[in-house]
C-alpha cells in the first residue's frame, strides 16, 4: 500500500544517496547573482532542461545526453527542511501561462534536489555499476550577501570611511544628502538611544534602496536591502559614523557610538560569518549570474559599480594561502562560472563581445588574486530565450535583428545595438546609448522544454565530469 511504498521509496532514496556520496556523485551547485540578474529564471530553466533531457530539451553540448547515457531525472525532497523550497512548479506555471510571465523572484535562500540517473561512460564505475545516480543539490542565494565578505576585514571606523566616501560619488551625492545631514547633526556620544538609532538606520536603508533603484550595484551591508529572516532585528540597525574624527580607543560606554560599534560587530560575527560557515563552505560548484546588459543600459556609474561588485564578489573565491576566506573557513569550490545572463537580448554576432566584456571585468578583478584549484569560466547564456533572430536589409547591408514581445505583449522587432568588448571609454557614454528592451517570455507549447542559449554548455562545464 501507499505509506509502505513511500517508506521503501524513501529508504531506497537514502541508500542511493549514501552510495552516490561514496562514489563522489553528490554535487552541491550554488547559484547567485545580484537581484534581477536572473537567478530564478536560471534555476527554473536548469531544472526544466534536466527534467526534459530525455525528450524535448535541446542539449547537444551536454555529453551525457549526447552519448545517450542519461536515463532519467527526478525531483526529490530537499535535504534541508529549514530552507524555502525552490518554487519550480510556480515558475513553470508562470512561463506556461497565456500570455506567459516571468517567474516571481525568490528573495532569500532556497533549495531544490534532483536525482540524475545515468550510465557511467567508462572506468571502474562502468565495470561495477550498470547505472549510477548523481544527487544534485541546487542552492539559490542573493549575491548581495557576498558583498558582505569584505566587511569581515574592516572595523567599524574603516567601514564608515568607505561608506562616507562612497556617498560622494556621482548620483549617490544627491541620494545621500538627507542621510548625511542627519548623520552630521547626530549626537554620537550621547547616551545610547535605540529609538533614534532605529530612525537613523531606516534612513540609511532608504538611501541604500534608492541606490539600488537607480541601478547601482555596490550596495552593502547586503542584509539591509535583502534582510531575509532578520527584518526588524536590531542587528540591522546601525549606520556609518560621519563626524569629526572619533577617538576609537575612547568611545564612552553606553553611548550611541558604542551601541553602533557593537551592532556592526555582531552583524559581522552573527550574520555574515555564519552564512559562510553554514552554506558557503559546503558548496562544490558555483555560478554567478551577471546582468551586464542592464548595467550598460543604465550608464557609466552603474557599470562601474557592477565592476566593483564583481571585484568584491570575487574575494569570496580567493582561496590563496593568506586569503580571509582560507583563514576563516575551508572552502572547496573547484569550478566557478561567471555568466552574462539574458544573452537573448543581443543578436548572435554580439554574443562574443558580451562574453569578452564580462571576461575583461572578471580579469580586471582577478589580477591581484591567486586562485588555487578553482577553474573559472566566463560565458553568456539565456536561461529562457525570449527573442527570435531574423535578417533585414539596412543601407544595402544584411543586418541581424531580434523580434519578440515587449512587456505589454506588443510585437517588437529591433537591432538593439553593439556590445562593447571591454569597458567603454568615458566619452562613449555621452555619445551612444544602449537600448536592450525587456521581453516577455516566449509563447510555446507547455509540453516542450524551455528554449535557451548555452545552458547545455554550462551544464557540461558544471556537471559533465561528474557524470562520466
Ligand atoms: P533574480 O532576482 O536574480 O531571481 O532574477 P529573475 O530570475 O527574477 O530575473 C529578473 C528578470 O530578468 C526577469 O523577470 C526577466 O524579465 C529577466 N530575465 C531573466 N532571465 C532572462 C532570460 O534568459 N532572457 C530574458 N529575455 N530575460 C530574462
Amino acid at each position: 500500500d501507499k505509506p509502505l511504498r513511500s517508506f521503501f521509496d524513501n529508504l531506497q532514496n537514502k541508500a542511493q544517496e549514501t552510495a552516490s556520496r561514496l562514489a563522489d556523485k553528490h554535487v552541491r551547485l550554488a547559484v547567485t547573482g545580484l537581484s534581477g540578474a536572473g537567478k530564478t529564471a536560471f534555476i527554473t530553466s536548469l531544472v526544466n532542461q534536466l527534467l526534459e533531457s530525455g525528450s524535448t530539451a535541446s542539449l547537444p553540448f551536454f555529453s551525457v545526453v549526447k552519448e545517450t547515457r542519461l536515463m532519467g531525472v527526478k525531483r526529490v525532497a530537499q535535504p534541508d527542511l529549514r530552507l524555502a523550497r525552490f518554487a519550480y512548479e510556480q515558475g513553470m506555471g508562470a512561463l506556461n501561462n497565456m500570455p506567459p510571465a516571468w517567474p516571481e523572484p525568490t528573495r532569500g535562500v532556497s533549495q531544490i534536489r534532483l536525482h540524475i540517473k545515468y550510465q557511467p561512460a567508462g572506468g571502474l564505475s562502468k565495470l561495477l555499476f550498470e547505472h549510477s545516480t548523481m544527487v544534485l543539490d541546487i542552492l539559490d542565494y542573493p549575491g548581495e550577501w557576498l558583498l558582505d565578505l569584505p566587511l569581515l576585514s574592516l572595523d567599524f571606523g574603516q567601514w564608515s570611511e568607505f561608506c562616507v566616501s562612497q556617498m560622494q560619488q556621482g548620483v549617490r551625492q544627491l541620494l545621500s544628502a538627507p542621510l548625511r545631514e542627519a548623520l552630521l547633526t547626530f549626537d554620537w556620544f550621547a547616551a545610547g538611544d535605540e529609538v533614534k538609532l532605529l530612525a537613523l538606520s531606516e534612513q540609511f536603508r532608504l538611501y541604500l534602496k534608492e541606490c539600488k533603484a537607480a541601478g547601482l550595484e555596490l550596495v552593502q551591508p547586503g542584509r539591509f536591502v535583502l534582510p531575509g529572516e532578520l527584518e526588524g532585528a536590531p542587528v540591522l540597525q546601525f549606520v556609518p559614523f560621519l563626524g569629526d574624527k572619533a577617538d576609537w580607543e575612547q568611545v564612552p560606554a553606553g553611548s550611541n557610538l558604542a551601541l553602533l560599534i557593537d551592532r556592526y560587530e555582531q552583524y559581522r560575527d552573527k550574520v555574515v560569518k555564519p552564512f559562510y560557515k553554514a552554506y558557503f563552505s559546503g558548496f562544490d560548484r558555483q555560478i554567478v549570474l551577471v546582468d551586464c546588459l542592464s548595467a550598460l543600459n543604465r550608464g557609466e556609474q552603474a557599470f562601474d559599480e557592477l565592476q566593483q561588485s564583481i571585484n568584491w564578489i570575487l574575494k569570496s573565491f580567493d582561496y590563496g594561502q593568506n586569503s580571509l576566506l582560507r583563514r576563516l573557513f575551508s572552502p572547496r569550490i573547484d569550478k566557478l562560472i561567471f555568466a552574462a545572463s539574458k544573452a537573448d537580448h543581443v543578436t548572435p554576432d554580439q554574443q562574443d563581445n558580451l562574453i569578452r566584456l564580462l571576461e575583461s571585468m572578471v580579469h580586471h578583478a582577478r589580477q591581484d588574486m591567486r586562485y588555487q584549484g578553482v577553474k573559472i569560466q566566463t560565458t553568456a547564456l539565456a536561461s529562457v530565450k525570449a527573442s527570435k533572430v531574423g535578417q533585414t536589409q539596412y543601407q544595402g547591408q544584411k543586418l541581424s535583428v531580434l523580434s519578440g514581445h515587449d512587456m505589454h505583449g506588443q510585437t517588437l522587432s529591433l537591432y538593439p545595438g553593439d556590445v562593447p568588448a571591454r569597458r567603454p571609454a568615458p566619452t562613449f557614454w555621452q555619445t551612444q546609448g544602449f537600448e536592450f528592451p525587456q521581453f516577455l517570455p516566449p509563447r510555446r507549447d507547455p509540453l516542450t522544454a524551455l528554449p535557451h542559449i548555452r545552458m547545455d554548455q554550462m551544464l557540461e562545464f558544471m556537471l559533465g565530469d561528474k557524470l562520466q
